[in-house]
């Protein structure tokens, strides 16, 4: 540079011009490195189900757990800052009237795990705990609850679990609930809501735990939109453009009006729910798994049945989505619905075996930004994805809950 300002015909505005433009080029041909962004903006990903894991499979994640997909220090290398705890209740679990006490125990295992560690980790109860512990050098355990079925009825529960730090309740799962539909469900017994759902969403919305849409039927999706005073999420679906007729994606016309509404689809990274490839693969192994039970004569619980999906699965290749078709989603999306209304719910350790190349735990969340800035991301837009559109829903819950005289407890202060 020096050189090239010397030369005789190079005055100093011609000398200030070239430097301008050499720094301009040398920004437009090297974004910032991904994981100094990762450091740099709060990363909120709606669901990882760590407690549900560490139920099945107890593990220390304060340190080094390769047996999942999220440990402190792979989250930290990754950048994480704040991810979701999924206080996921099964429907079996549900259905044999035990919802309430597995959640419990599910919110106490979160609660142990940053007792145990309050140099790493804290619970985050409050949008603001999440900037608040990222300064003190804490990784933020907020928590949502996967299946409202604990509820049980009772506003009073609500009140409870939102006393507990529950900050966003999935409204049902795989089957239908006492409140809602499920899409997995084809089931659908209250054709939507049920009278109670319906009155649980304004109970919800005066108390600010946000409404989660994943998971439950378009009926009932619908009957939200018309009853929520509040933005929702939608904490771990993807584009159902690419996964034609699987309902437990949004459709277009879902996402625009949700975001119509400041509402939020968190996309998940599940191979099932990215392309169809791995639609057909899982229907090819349940077809071929239940010709193989009627076969044979075998119960629903016969262990030979898992053995034989695993041997399914081991002798014909999974077909794994890649970062590609995860950054599809989020332009399909952000066409569809702008660049406010996505955001990360990865899923991870919920979806198994399943995760795109390219994105297979908590370290990866630079390659996700490596994308996006290879999709011509700006800073601003891939810092509205990491966590900044989910902070914006969270805190207009919580602005709500205010104006309705509710306190908005936090953790950090
Ligand atoms: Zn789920």
């Amino acid at each position: 540079m020096k050189n090239i300002c010397r030369k005789p015909h190079a005055g100093p505005y011609r000398c200030g011009a070239l430097i301008l433009v050499l720094a301009l080029s040398a920004c437009v041909s090297q974004p910032t490195d991904p994981t100094t962004l990762a450091q740099r903006y709060p990363i909120i990903d709606t669901h990882i189900d760590v407690p549900y894991r560490l139920f099945r499979n107890p593990a220390d994640v304060s340190v080094s757990a390769p047996d999942g997909q999220f440990d402190y220090p792979r989250a930290v290398a990754g950048g994480l800052n704040a991810p979701f705890m999924s206080i996921y209740i099964p429907a079996v679990v549900d259905a044999a009237g035990n919802a309430y006490p597995f959640a419990e125990s599910a919110i106490d295992l979160v609660e142990g795990v940053a007792q145990a560690h309050p140099d790493k980790f804290a619970i985050a109860t409050c949008s603001d705990d999440i900037t608040a512990h990222m300064q003190a050098g804490l990784m933020s355990l907020p928590m949502g609850m996967e299946n409202g079925a604990p509820i049980g009825g009772s506003f009073e529960k609500l009140a409870h679990f939102h006393a507990r730090g529950i900050r966003y309740v999935t409204l049902a799962h795989s089957r239908s609930n006492h409140i809602s539909d499920s899409s997995y469900d084809p089931n659908e017994v209250h054709q939507g809501l049920s009278p109670f759902g319906r009155s649980l969403i304004p109970e919800m919305n005066r108390l600010g735990v946000m409404i989660d849409v994943s998971h439950i039927s378009d009926k009932a999706f619908w009957q939200v939109m018309e009853l929520s005073a509040v933005p929702v999420l939608a904490t771990h679906s993807s584009m159902r453009k690419f996964t034609p007729g699987f309902q437990r994606n949004m459709s277009d016309e879902m996402l625009v009006a949700m975001a119509e509404r400041g509402g939020v689809i968190q996309i998940n990274y599940g191979s099932n729910f990215l392309h169809q490839a791995s639609q057909n693969f899982s229907a090819a192994r349940t077809a071929a798994t239940k010709a193989y039970q009627e076969a044979n004569h075998l119960a629903d619980d016969d262990p030979a049945l898992s053995e034989f999906r695993d041997n399914y699965t081991q002798n014909n290749a999974y077909p794994f989505a890649n970062l590609d078709i995860v950054l599809d989603h989020i332009d399909h999306a952000v066409a569809l619905a702008g660049i406010d209304a996505v955001g990360i719910g990865s899923d991870y350790d919920g979806v198994g075996d399943t995760l795109p190349t390219g994105l297979k735990d908590v370290t990866t969340y630079p390659n996700l930004i490596a994308g996006l800035q290879r999709r011509g991301y700006s800073e601003a837009d891939i810092a509205k994805i990491l966590g900044g559109n989910t902070l914006r829903v969270w805190r207009a819950a919580e602005a709500y809950a205010r104006s309705k005289g509710v306190t908005v407890p936090c953790a950090s202060s």
